[in-house]
């Protein structure tokens, strides 16, 4: 990482109660996320909250429905171009917390993310959704700007998913898919879910064979106990597997839990803690891991 893009990262106070200043969006939302190193605009594929995961950090209060149950794609699309007019005329730059920033972060629209209440390969028209993205970004001349799929990459082997992918890769896309176990029984414990590991890995494998993708890994204490070094271990052994299986990754995200989850029993590391895992999964892998506490 540049010189450069640390400094744009350490000033970026984290902005994510965008529900406040922009009630009347339903799918788009603004976020400066430092993964993103950036602005990011969210596109939310699931107002149902629906999931095929239940993971423990999960910050998506289910016990309260949507706004919504269905995304409406023409909705999503105007949306998404009022709020890239937004940011461009300066209206974003005026909002709280994100009048503290500067302007060439809340000017500049680094990636259009599908992230949200749920995970949106889920949805039955990824692709169509994926193509108005793309759509709306040449209409807007937005070149550079990627456009991000946040994944827990459960959906990725789905023909309309690919299909996306394609599309993504057509528009300067990069898949970030998720990765927080190098086994069976911790994925269980982290992820809850039905679906199973090795599906998980083939997946990410398979996407990375064809581009290179993000791994993004949340790491926690459960119960006081951090990742075992087991655990540990056999997580980069993961990662090399996918090295060595044709796959590419671009960089691991490794960050920890970012406000009080539903359940009390899952708490975040230190900045001391992700470092020094950070740095293991450096030493091992031998890939770019970068840290966000
Ligand atoms: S994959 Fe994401 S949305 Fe789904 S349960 Fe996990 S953290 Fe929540």
């Amino acid at each position: 990482m540049s010189n450069r893009l640390i400094q744009i990262r350490s000033n970026l106070p984290v902005v994510q109660d965008h529900s406040r200043q922009f009630a009347d969006f339903t799918f788009v939302y603004p976020v400066i996320s430092r993964r993103s190193r950036g602005l990011s605009i969210g596109i939310n594929l699931n107002p149902d909250k629906v999931c095929n995961f239940d993971c423990v950090y999960c910050e998506v209060d289910r016990t309260v429905p949507g706004k919504v149950s269905r995304l409406d794609l023409n909705q999503m699309r105007d949306e998404l171009k009022a709020m890239i007019h937004f940011v461009r005329d300066g209206g974003l730059a005026r909002e709280p917390k994100f009048d503290e920033l500067p302007p060439f972060i809340t000017r500049n629209v680094k990636d259009i993310a599908f992230s949200g209440d749920g995970e949106p390969t889920l949805i039955h028209n990824f692709a169509e959704c994926v193509q108005a993205v793309a759509d709306v970004k040449h209409l807007e001349s937005l070149a550079k700007t990627r456009i991000v799929l946040i994944t827990d990459a459960a959906g990725l082997d789905k023909a309309d998913v690919r299909r996306g992918l394609e599309i993504m890769d057509g528009h300067n896309g990069e898949v970030w898919g998720k990765l927080d176990a190098g086994t069976e029984t911790y994925f269980e414990l982290v992820n809850r879910t039905t679906v199973r590991f090795d599906r998980i890995l083939n997946n990410l494998t398979e996407a990375a064979r064809v581009r290179p993708i993000v791994i993004q890994s949340l790491f926690l204490k459960i119960r006081g106990e951090g990742m075992p070094p087991g655990e540990l271990n056999a997580y980069c052994d993961r990662l090399n597997e996918i090295v060595r299986d044709g796959g590419r990754i671009k960089e691991v995200h490794a960050y920890t839990v970012a406000r009080p989850t539903p359940e009390p029993f899952a708490v975040k590391l230190s900045a001391e803690e992700l470092n020094a895992l950070t740095e293991i999964i450096r030493q091992r892998t031998g890939l770019a891991v970068f840290a966000f506490d």
